[in-house]
């Protein structure tokens, strides 16, 4: 009999042993913006920590390397601007993470295969004949490049390491100028998987996800009296590890709020956003990776706009109509740019600067007074610690809250009645 539940007892920690390899990925994001230089950085934290030490020890480097040289004096008139981005893939193996790093004109790629199974880091040898792929990839390349390689540069550069996956395509890439000059990119190919026979498990969702939440997108009969104080809550840079938090005190104290977030975060966060949705707050659109706009020609604006705009109407089903520009920096050429209802903010809780959730509530409620919008981000614990004391001192002082567009149509309904 004890053999029995000793073997009972084996299963049940094999069970909850697999259970707990599924681990939750995250987007770490951070922010900064000085006067003379501006910092956006979006990486995943997978909890793997081989892989994860990895990263942000990358990451690290450059930031170090670039807020160095920023702060040496004769560069302290010139704007710059660091920006990272990813890409991430993951299957029933491993991990293929991309890292796109650019300092103003200048930029490099950095690749992480990690096979999260037997826990560590694997190469192109690994997978498969590297002769047939090099091979599949020059051909790729010399037809698609081939007016502008350079011999020399090739000799040396034609075997990249640099390459990651996802369940159609191999990716290699080139580090800009490494087999071209004249092109003033990184270059990237792409070869499907089926071409160099390689083929791997990808990860179904759980029978959890797959009842998949529907946003409902008919407008709810919400009435809000015109005359009563309103007041805007809105958070900037999200999603994030905190969103989920911010949204049930939202709802747990009948309060609704607007999300200006990133392209770039949408797909890891579809659940959340679609439950913010669902308690009636609302989405904007905040660019794809917070690029400085004001840096860009008009087609990379336009790009950050609509890459954001499609992601967020392919995953949540709902098309945003208000934009707030990354770093609050906009001019006449960027408003011409966007077709969207282009939204700042009247008060500034400073979140990132300030440490103090106190400091955050004080500034957040000082001046609130009938129709402003506080200015937050969804990227700090200390913001979220925040909110329920925001929200209650708020409350005390007769305030509704409303999301921008509620905002927008209030003082149209005031306007009009203004006039008559
Ligand atoms: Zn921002």
């Amino acid at each position: 009999m004890w053999k029995k539940y000793l073997l009972l007892v084996y299963l049940f920690f094999l069970i909850t042993g697999c259970f707990s390899k599924n681990k939750e990925i995250h987007i770490e994001t951070i922010i900064e913006e000085k006067s003379h230089y501006k910092v956006s950085i979006n990486y995943p934290k997978t909890g793997y920590s081989l892989l994860d030490d990895s990263l942000e020890k990358y990451i690290d480097n450059i930031y170090h390397f670039f807020i160095q040289n920023k702060n040496q004096e004769n560069s302290l008139d010139t704007l710059e601007e660091l920006n990272i981005d990813y890409t991430l893939y993951q299957n029933k193996q491993f991990f293929s993470i991309t890292l796109f790093t650019s300092i103003n004109d200048t930029s490099e790629i950095k690749t992480f295969n990690y096979n999260y199974i037997e826990d560590k880091f694997f190469s192109l040898k690994d997978l498969n004949n590297t002769k047939n792929i090099y091979s599949k990839a020059n051909t790729i390349l010399f037809h698609r490049f081939g007016n502008i390689l350079e011999i020399e540069k090739i000799k040396e550069n034609l075997n990249t390491e640099l390459f990651s996956i996802d369940e159609n395509n191999l990716y290699l890439y080139y580090q800009k100028n490494s087999i071209s000059s004249n092109y003033q990119d990184i270059i990237i190919i792409d070869i499907p998987l089926k071409d160099i026979n390689l083929k791997f498990n990808n990860l179904q969702k759980t029978s959890l996800e797959v009842s998949e939440r529907k946003v409902n997108t008919e407008k709810v009969n919400k009435i809000i009296d015109t005359n009563s104080k309103v007041i805007a809550l809105t958070f900037d840079d999200g999603p994030s590890y905190y969103t989920k938090d911010i949204i049930h005190i939202l709802k747990e104290n009948d309060a609704v709020a607007t999300f200006f977030i990133l392209g770039n975060k949408v797909k890891l966060y579809e659940d959340t956003l679609k439950l913010s949705i669902e308690y009636g707050n609302e989405i904007g659109n905040h660019t794809y990776n917070h690029k400085w706009l004001t840096k860009l020609n008009d087609e990379e604006i336009k790009k950050q706009i609509q890459d954001t705009q499609d992601i967020i109407e392919e995953t949540l089903g709902i098309t945003p109509t208000l934009f707030r520009p990354s770093y609050g920096s906009i001019n006449k050429r960027v408003r011409n740019d966007i077709d969207l209802d282009i939204v700042l903010w009247n008060i500034d809780t400073m979140d990132w600067k300030y440490k103090s959730v106190d400091k955050i509530v004080d500034r957040a409620v000082r001046n609130a007074s009938d129709g402003k919008i506080i200015l937050m981000h969804e990227t700090y614990s200390r913001t979220r610690d925040a909110l329920s004391k925001i929200i209650s001192i708020l409350k005390e002082k007769e305030f509704t809250f409303v999301t921008i567009s509620e905002l927008k149509e209030i003082q149209n309904i005031r306007k009009q009645n203004g006039k008559q």
